[in-house]
């Protein structure tokens, strides 16, 4: 493709004047970048007219597809009638009133309150800022401590990083002190030799025990989990995970938080991932599927008691000095309203507890015809195949042949868009698939790795 890095090319002048977040510049620099324009259902296309089945809905969020006309409809008529509002001094947009019903009504909760952001990594930031104000003004200062898991995704700002249990934020001198990361509930990877499922599960309840009796139950502010870790290559828990820690947290008084960024609103076929395994969080962190990625939009979601408490302490203070000019944006809210009456009202989930067998079944042939695949795992439609040089010891690839990046680019040139993580090729399609999508997905992929597999023997 020789025009595509002259000066005047798309490409060129993306690379000339952008900078890209998570990108690895070696294959930019040997393929050029994806300069994209449009959008038709789960399809995007490129500059040059190409076409792309988005496997990963765009990072997981644009579940309704890229030309829904409710969403750009609602967009429309909210632009059109109040095109935007914060939400301090007592202020507050109509819509987003009507917004914070709806989010109560369709979580867990019997009651409760919502703070809005504009993204998922400063609704974990909310949250925490909440938890010290509470430890500050509930005479418990010392209560700062934060507990997530390794491999665990809570973004990018400098305390969500720090959240966050991958290894590439210590370039940032991150985590900040008091950010504790405990093992991965991956029992495929972390699994001892001769251990059951449900010893690895009690092993890791364990650790949280003795943990929080080495730091001191006192000063844990709250431990924060994705119910299936997404960007940490889609790890369901392993078996009775959230039973062995929940009651833990309750004796020693800590809360747990459910960052469903990804798993809520309907990605595990659950309406929350915390349905899906079968527990109640204290709150809960939303953002991506909750505007279906067409307005930028984060929701921290408390329950009752947390709702209580930080009630009674901005009284005491009387404020929670916190807040995002364009935090509960109207046309956000309005987005949102029509984006969870498509999932929950208007098919959405249905057609993701519909397809799921289909589309596990599908991956789960390719990994039986891939002698490669050692992992097949995920739930609703959230997916990933892990790679292996050896499926009997699971031993990987060597790093050097960065196998995901080769399989996730063989698929984009055969117009299949899917993400590499770790050594694991990531599916998370939009909700709104077709069977006949569904089957080009498969076919794509089977060819892709195919083709790289049978480069690298
Ligand atoms: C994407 C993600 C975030 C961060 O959201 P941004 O909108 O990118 O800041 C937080 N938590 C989880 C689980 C995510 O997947």
């Amino acid at each position: 493709m020789p025009d595509d890095h002259t000066p005047q090319s798309w490409e060129a002048r993306a690379n000339a004047y952008s900078l890209y977040g998570f990108t690895d510049l070696p294959t930019i620099k040997d393929r050029g970048a994806v300069v994209l324009t449009h959008g038709e259902g789960p399809y995007v296309f490129d500059v040059h007219g190409r076409k792309y089945l988005d496997a990963n809905s765009g990072l997981w969020n644009m579940v309704a597809g890229f030309d829904h006309p409710g969403l750009a409809e609602a967009a429309k008529a909210q632009y059109d009638r109040f095109p935007g509002y914060h939400a301090f001094f007592g202020r507050m947009a109509d819509k987003t009133v009507e917004l914070s019903e709806r989010l109560i009504e369709v979580s867990p909760f019997e009651r409760g309150k919502v703070f809005y952001t504009n993204s998922g990594s400063e609704a974990n930031d909310t949250l925490v800022k909440m938890l010290w104000f509470l430890g500050h003004v509930e005479g418990q200062p010392q209560r700062r401590k934060i507990l997530t898991r390794k491999n665990a995704y809570h973004g990018v700002t400098a305390v969500s990083a720090s959240m966050t249990g991958k290894p590439y934020n210590s370039v940032f001198g991150l985590p900040l002190d008091g950010f504790l990361h405990l093992t991965c509930p991956h029992y495929w990877c972390e699994g001892h030799d001769g251990e059951t499922e449900e010893q690895f599960t009690a092993r890791l309840a364990q650790e949280l025990e003795d943990t929080i009796a080495r730091e001191g139950a006192d000063t844990i502010a709250a431990f924060v989990a994705e119910p299936v870790m997404g960007a940490g290559g889609v790890i369901p828990p392993s078996e009775g995970y959230f039973q062995a820690i929940q009651p833990i947290l309750k004796r020693h008084g800590i809360p747990l938080v459910s960052d469903e960024v990804i798993c809520g609103f309907g990605r595990t076929g659950g309406l929350w991932g915390c349905d899906t395994y079968g527990f109640t969080p204290d709150a809960i962190i939303s953002s991506k599927n909750l505007t279906a990625g067409y307005f930028p939009m984060g929701a921290v979601i408390l329950g009752p008691e947390l709702t209580d408490r930080l009630q009674a302490a901005s009284e005491a203070v009387e404020e929670f000095p916190h807040g995002f000019t364009a935090s509960g944006h109207p046309v956000g809210s309005a987005v949102a309203l029509k984006a969870i009456e498509l999932i929950v009202d208007g098919g959405l989930i249905d057609r993701v507890r519909e397809m799921t067998p289909k589309l596990e079944q599908g991956l789960r042939d390719l990994a039986a015809k891939h002698p490669n695949i050692g992992e097949t795992r995920g739930v609703g439609f959230m997916w990933a195949l892990e790679a292996v040089q050896d499926a009997t010891t699971k031993a990987p690839f060597p790093p050097e042949l960065s196998i995901s990046e080769q399989i996730a680019n063989a698929c984009t040139d055969r117009g299949l868009i899917c993400r590499p993580l770790g050594q694991a090729i990531v599916l998370c399609p939009p909700f709104i698939l077709t069977d006949d999508q569904l089957d080009e997905l498969l076919a794509k992929l089977d060819d892709a790795l195919e083709a790289v597999f049978a480069a690298v023997a």
